[in-house]
């Protein structure tokens, strides 16, 4: 087991951006440099991205609507 010298009971002070790589503090929700959602530190001290659910939510949302909009609209 080669991971578990570094991920067990290490205390990361910064984390780091999946997409650019930047070295942030802990507590950072979206990086400065590049607008990426983090979320909590994993192992190698990469944060979590973080899926826009929202967003997906609402586009979900008014697709539905569109549809249902269409099938009341011409049928
Ligand atoms: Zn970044």
């Amino acid at each position: 087991m080669p991971d578990d010298t570094e991920s067990k009971g290490v205390i990361h002070a910064t984390k780091r951006c999946p997409e650019c790589l930047n070295y942030v503090p802990l507590r950072t929700k979206i990086c400065p440099g590049c607008k990426t959602k983090l979320g909590d530190v994993q192992k190698h001290g990469m944060a979590k991205r973080k899926t826009d659910w929202m967003a997906y939510g609402g586009f979900f949302v008014a697709f539905v609507a569109l549809a249902i909009y269409i099938w009341w609209a011409f049928l």
